[in-house]
C-alpha cells in the first residue's frame, strides 16, 4: 500500500496562507515532507513554491499514492464547489486544515474540508457546513448555522444567532449584528458582504451589501 498523498489545492494567496498550517499538520501525522504538494490547474512543469512542489491536478492523480487528500484553498465559493465535486468523483478525500491556535468550544459541528486560519474562534453550539473558510482572526459566536462553501475573509465578526446560507462571502472586517433566539439574522445564499460592512439586518440571497449600516448595492 502506497503512502497517502496530501495537497493544498490552489497555489495563490489563499493556498500560500494555508500551506504552512498544512505542513505543520502533516508533520504531526508523521508524513514525509514530499507527500504534501500544492495542486493548481495553472501549474508549470517543475514548479516549486515556498519549498513545496506544485502539481497539475492530472499529475497529482497520476502520482502513486494510497489515499489522496485535498484542502481546497481557493476563496471563491463557486470554484470550491466545482472542484469539490470533481475531487469527490475521483475519490480524493476532503482534508480539514486548522491552525494550532484555533479555539473551538462546545458542541461545534464542523463539516468536512474546512480551513481555519490562525486566531480563529468558534464558540459554542454552532453548526457549519462543508468547505468553510475562516480566515485570520475571524470568529463565529454561539448558536450560528453556516452553510456549505461559505467564505470569511480575515477579521469577520459573526455574532450570535446568525444563519449564513451556502456560498455566501463575507469580506474583511465585516461585523454582523447578532440575531435573536428563534429569529436569526440571515445572510442569504450567495450573498456578498463588503469589506468593513456593518450588517444590522438580514441580507437577501444573491445581494451585495456594503457600508455602515450595510445597504444593498444596486447593480
Ligand atoms: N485555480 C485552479 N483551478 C480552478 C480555479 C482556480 O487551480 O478551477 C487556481 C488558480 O490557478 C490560482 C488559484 O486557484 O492559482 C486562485 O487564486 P486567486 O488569487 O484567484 O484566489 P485566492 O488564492 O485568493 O483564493
Amino acid at each position: 500500500m502506497q503512502d497517502a498523498l496530501y495537497c493544498v489545492y490552489g497555489a495563490s494567496g489563499c493556498g500560500r496562507g494555508i500551506m504552512p498550517l498544512a505542513r505543520e499538520q502533516a508533520r504531526a501525522l508523521g508524513m514525509a515532507a514530499d507527500r504534501l504538494v500544492f495542486v493548481d490547474d495553472a501549474a508549470q512543469p517543475g514548479q516549486v513554491l515556498n519549498g513545496q512542489r506544485v502539481l497539475s491536478y492530472e499529475a497529482f492523480m497520476a502520482e502513486p499514492a494510497g489515499t489522496r487528500f485535498a484542502a481546497l484553498a481557493i476563496a471563491n465559493s463557486a470554484v470550491r464547489a466545482k472542484l469539490a465535486a470533481r475531487l469527490e468523483a475521483d475519490g480524493v478525500r476532503p482534508w480539514t486544515v486548522a491552525a494550532s491556535n484555533v479555539v473551538v468550544m462546545d458542541e461545534v459541528e464542523l463539516g468536512e474540508g474546512a480551513l481555519l486560519s490562525p486566531f480563529v474562534t468558534l464558540t459554542s453550539n454552532i453548526r457549519i457546513g462543508r468547505f468553510f473558510h475562516a480566515n485570520l482572526y475571524s470568529y463565529v459566536e454561539h448558536d450560528c448555522v453556516i452553510g456549505d462553501f461559505v467564505t470569511f475573509a480575515p477579521g469577520v465578526q459573526c455574532n450570535g444567532n446568525i444563519v449564513i446560507e451556502d456560498r455566501a462571502y463575507i469580506g474583511t472586517g465585516a461585523v454582523i449584528k447578532q440575531g435573536r433566539p428563534g429569529e436569526p439574522l440571515v445572510i442569504g445564499r450567495g450573498a456578498v458582504v463588503g469589506m468593513g460592512a456593518v450588517v444590522t439586518k438580514s441580507v437577501p440571497a444573491g445581494a451585495t451589501v456594503v457600508g455602515n449600516p450595510a445597504r444593498v448595492m444596486q447593480k
